[in-house]
């Protein structure tokens, strides 16, 4: 089985789109069989991402194979925090979402800590975009919210991008809840020397769909010199409680 713990659903305020439809279908010519699917940065979030999260609830409940993560502004304070809560316990969502350059927060702000607290009450996930060079999404800050949060997994995105892949990898080093997700590396050696430094149990396979493609990320996966079973499906079962 192949788990992708990166893909969105809607359409984005710089234009991308992708449908539901859009997504199955690289899932079917890919092998790629189960997907966490969350919001884009959406045009028609409601507050506090609401309605977008609305869409990837139904979605999910229409497609088995759709794993739902709730997206939320932790600028909205109290109202991200309820609804995290309303989504996880209303929705049946699974997880949580942040972009800390698109909400302009940073990810040891104490809005984004309690939101994090409370996806560690509902016991889910958290996937956090992580670019070193990029406002706000410093691999290093979310080394300070792993450590703020030690009780839930916190997966980086992107794992910190070409700038930020060694300190990401240290941020994994040094917290036990921080994980590694592959989504636009390009470079297996990459993803071999981060199982090097902190195993193969802490790395996720993500494609980052529709920005980054499904099949080329599989590739550079499967070129690595790893353990696939484990990035490609058991760490993600395991997170995720499948
Ligand atoms: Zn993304």
């Amino acid at each position: 089985m192949v788990i992708d713990v990166h893909n969105h659903l809607g359409e984005d305020v710089d234009g991308t789109v992708q449908t539901v439809e859009m997504l199955l279908a690289k899932m079917r010519v890919n092998g790629i069989d189960r997907a966490v699917v969350f919001p884009f940065n959406d045009v028609d979030p409601g507050v506090c991402f609401s309605k977008a999260n609305d869409r990837i609830a139904q979605a999910c409940s229409e497609h088995e194979e759709l794993i739902g993560f709730c997206r939320v502004d932790p600028n909205c304070e109290e109202a991200a925090v309820e609804e995290v809560e309303r989504c996880v316990r209303e929705l049946g969502l699974r997880g949580v979402k942040l972009h800390p350059r698109s909400q302009s927060f940073y990810p040891d702000d104490p809005e984004a800590v309690r939101v994090v607290e409370k996806a560690a009450d509902l016991s889910v996930p958290v996937i956090v975009h992580t670019a070193r060079g990029e406002p706000f999404s410093d691999p290093v800050r979310v080394g300070r919210l792993a450590e703020e949060v030690p009780d839930t997994p916190i997966i980086m995105a992107h794992m910190g991008k070409e700038q930020g892949y060694d300190a990401a990898i240290r941020v994994a080093e040094e917290h036990e809840n921080a994980y590694l997700e592959v989504s636009l590396v390009k470079d297996p050696e990459v993803i071999e020397r981060a199982a090097e430094r902190v195993g193969e149990e802490r790395i996720l396979f993500g494609s980052d769909s529709p920005y980054g493609s499904p099949a080329a990320q599989l590739e550079v996966v499967r070129a690595a010199d790893v353990d696939h079973d484990l990035i490609l499906e058991e760490n993600a079962k395991r997170i995720l409680g499948l």
